[in-house]
């Protein structure tokens, strides 16, 4: 992932690993795959003389040709472009999984000012209707529970192919395939989200009441130097409409802190929208300036000291709403989606409920894939823990 820079350095050190396979094996291929490949190119063959091959996201899919030619004797294959439309039908992994994410489309047009991902992922595309229905079928029919559809910004789902089912339609139709039990979608962007979707979350049996809906800072102008295409208020109505149709519904957003020009007042502003919303969970990053985006043309006028006390205060304030709406959990019947043995003690059981909490739980032993009723005893920092009901 190049979307910020840490895990960009990330990926050149778990390189740097895993050349020294080569010293033990001469035939071991090390290639990379992704947006960093896409966004540095030849460039990391260069850099990196033990790197085989480097494809970006748009050529995935032409991976086995790559490693045919390889075996062949080809070295420093380097493919970066991208086709038009998504890339066909990729194969689904034979092992079953009680979860599975689909991606439904790729790309994105809408260029906030700090993003790197349509330049990295290219124009928005969108996957069509039957083959998504296609896909899920076969997942569900070796196992899978649930399933969460993948897009930078789903709510535009479709846009560029006339005919289609819009997103909501589409949630309706997967709504519908037999043995399914839960699905959940991300990423939404509050500027195109509809009342039709809005609404579907009151009508819509085996969507999870969980909205992810990024924010990005709390205050005006900020937004706008982002060219997020909403403001602050907005926003705010776009919390109070879905709490209007699904009052439990769990939300979580990203923001971020320390973009070019926030200054203390930009900044309590966006504590203040944390505070009112009481988010369910909160994903907060320093802002990192990527090549070849229009903010990093600004300057990075934030000092590393204030990003950190920023990110710090939010981060606290997260973890005190988290463990409060926790709390207020104790005492209610959750419905659970058994995923295993508990990781704490082998007694106990793992699972999740429709809101994305993981919950531990003692009384008894279910199967996993089974949902379950589970009566909520504590309310922790980072989970829930109960009893089966039966
Ligand atoms: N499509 C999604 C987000 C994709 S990137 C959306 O529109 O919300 C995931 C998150 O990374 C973003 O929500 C943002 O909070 C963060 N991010 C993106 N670019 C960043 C940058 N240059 N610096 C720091 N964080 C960034
Ligand atoms: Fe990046 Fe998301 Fe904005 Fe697209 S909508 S440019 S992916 S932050």
């Amino acid at each position: 992932c190049t979307v910020r820079e840490k895990p960009e350095q990330k990926a050149y050190s778990i390189v740097g690993r895993y050349q020294q396979l080569k010293e033990h094996n001469p035939d071991a291929i090390i290639g990379i795959t992704g947006c960093v490949a896409q966004q540095r190119g030849e460039e990391l063959l260069a850099r990196m003389p033990t790197l085989d091959f480097v494809l970006g996201p748009g050529m995935i899919h032409h991976l086995p040709e790559v490693l045919r030619d390889m075996e062949g004797g080809r070295k420093g294959i380097c493919a970066v472009g991208f086709e038009n439309g998504c890339p066909a039908h990729l194969p689904v992994p034979h092992t079953p999984r009680l979860r599975a994410y689909v991606t439904i489309m790729q790309g994105c047009d809408n260029f906030c000012s700090y993003c790197i991902v349509p330049s990295v992922r290219g124009r928005e595309r969108s996957r069509p209707s039957s083959e998504i229905l296609a896909e899920i079928d076969a997942l569900v029919r070796r196992g899978t529970k649930e399933v969460i559809l993948l897009g930078q910004n789903v709510n535009s789902y479709a846009k560029h192919n006339p005919g289609e089912l819009t997103f909501p339609r589409l949630l309706a139709k997967i709504d519908e395939i037999p043995g399914l039990e839960r699905v959940r979608f991300t990423t939404s962007h509050p500027k195109d989200l509809t009342k039709e979707l809005i609404e579907a979350f009151g009508t819509l049996e085996h969507l999870c009441e969980h909205f992810h809906l990024p924010f990005q800072a709390g205050s005006n102008a900020v937004l706008e130097r982002m060219n997020r295409g909403y403001t602050r208020e907005q926003y705010l109505t776009q919390i109070r409409r879905l709490r209007e149709v699904a009052p439990q519904i769990s939300i979580t957003a990203d923001v971020m802190v320390g973009f070019p020009g926030e200054v203390d007042d930009d900044f309590r502003q966006t504590l203040e929208l944390v505070q009112e919303v009481e988010f369910d969970g909160l994903f907060s990053f320093k802002y990192s300036p990527r090549q070849g985006t229009r903010s990093a043309q600004w300057q990075d006028d934030c000092a590393p000291e204030v990003k950190q006390q920023r990110l710090a205060a939010l981060q606290e304030l997260q973890r005190e709403t988290t463990l409060k709406k926790n709390k207020r959990l104790e005492g209610t019947v959750q419905e659970v989606l058994v995923e295993g043995s508990s990781r704490n003690s082998p007694r106990m059981m793992m699972g999740r409920t429709g809101c994305n909490r993981i919950v531990n739980f003692s009384g008894g032993t279910a199967r996993v894939g089974e949902l379950v009723m589970v009566k909520i005893d504590d309310g922790l920092q980072n989970s829930l823990r109960g009893e089966l009901r039966r």
